[in-house]
């Protein structure tokens, strides 16, 4: 580097190199009172000029630059060397070689960046390379978690193409009237369904299911089917051969008629007697005649831990093609239930601790390490 010499542009950090890397290049009117400025958030000096127009500036069309992530899709490329070799045939018709360069460059530019401009139909909103199925993952994976953590949890999702509706988000959130219709209710307000889904005595994962039962979207195999997901919709029971529909896998099934059976109100003292228990009851929790809310919620979480036994011993036979007799249905059932109560008492007994606790002062960190922790209601599914 020559210290004496001036007018360098960009020098590099430790001072060692410079160089006259930028320009203002001027036709007519040459640039008076040139200077240099150093600026302190760049290595480039700020170069700044005085230039007398003799008539109105017209501005260029400025740079195009290709993106040249695009060149990572085959699909697009493969196109482009088809159109060259069309392009390539049209140099007879040019004057000049120079001439048809231009016309290359011109329809070059043309075809890339309308393939930028066009976005995938599945692309969530202002997220590149971000699909629509990207959501049902996250949303996948935040279930599982809360299902694993066992905290509750609400989900919002909203439509993509909804997402961006001037509609006040309060309002989404606030409870709407009337709710979404449960196909097949005869008697029973849909408003008792979707509480009865939520219902505090049962846990997440019998919450899940619930949902899942009332909105007839557990992954039985004609909801699979209609989703393109199954071979067929037949029921995977032997001798079966009925649509496997999320009511024939709960209550229509021979496989389920046993279970309920087996289960009858010798096993569980809160169900009503066979003749009494209907597929409305079962399903969602709605009866002619309501208990009162105690009874109720024993026997709610007794039908839940019952049809999750059912849809896991489903699942075994599905996956690892065993054959569950209904006893052991029955005795999956009773232990969900323990299981479920005695999560349901921790969480009191806590509650009740955190309340006492600035009475108890030091008794009460004593009184904690004893606790048992809560059992996980994961299993199998
Ligand atoms: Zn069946």
């Amino acid at each position: 580097m020559h210290p004496k010499e001036e007018g360098f542009t960009w020098l590099s950090s430790d001072g060692t190199r410079a160089s006259r890397i930028d320009y203002i290049l001027a036709r007519d009117s040459p640039p008076t009172d040139a200077r240099l400025t150093p600026v302190f958030f760049s290595d480039h000096a700020m170069l700044s000029c005085m230039l007398s127009l003799s008539h109105s500036v017209t501005t260029g069309r400025g740079l195009w630059k290709l993106n040249c992530s695009l060149l990572e899709d085959r699909e697009l490329v493969r196109q482009y060397r088809e159109h060259y070799k069309e392009w390539q045939t049209l140099q007879d018709s040019f004057d000049t070689h120079a001439e048809w360069w231009e016309m290359l460059k011109r329809r070059t530019q043309t075809f890339f960046k309308q393939a930028e401009e066009l976005i995938h139909p599945d692309q969530a909103c202002a997220v590149p390379g971000r699909k629509i199925t990207d959501s049902l993952l996250l949303i996948r994976d935040t279930i599982c978690l809360a299902r694993d953590r066992n905290f509750r949890l609400v989900v919002l999702n909203l439509d993509f193409e909804k997402a961006f509706d001037r509609v006040s988000h309060q309002y989404l959130f606030q409870e709407r009237e009337p709710v979404s219709p449960v196909h097949g209710l005869a008697f029973g307000e849909p408003s008792t369904v979707w509480c009865n889904v939520n219902h505090p005595t049962l846990t997440n994962r019998l919450r899940d299911m619930s949902w899942m039962v009332a909105h007839e979207i557990l992954q039985v195999r004609s909801v699979m089917h209609s989703r393109g997901m199954a071979a067929n919709s037949t029921c995977p029971r032997p001798g079966c051969g009925a649509p496997e529909t999320v009511r024939h896998l709960l209550w229509e099934c021979s496989a389920a008629v046993d279970q309920w059976a087996k289960a009858g109100s010798l096993k569980f003292p809160c169900l009503p007697a066979r003749e009494v228990l209907t597929a409305q009851l079962i399903l969602y929790g709605v009866s002619q005649k309501q208990d009162c809310s105690r009874d109720f919620s024993k026997q709610w979480l007794t039908l839940a831990a019952i049809k999750d036994a059912i849809w896991t011993s489903r699942n075994l036979l599905v996956r690892r093609h065993m054959q569950i007799p209904p006893v052991t249905v029955i005795q999956m059932a009773a232990a969900t239930i323990k299981s479920a109560t005695r999560h349901a008492q921790d969480t009191a007994t806590k509650k009740n601790r955190l309340c006492a606790h600035s009475d108890e002062g030091a008794g009460a960190t004593r009184e904690r390490s004893k606790q048992r922790r809560p059992d996980s209601p994961g299993g199998l599914l």
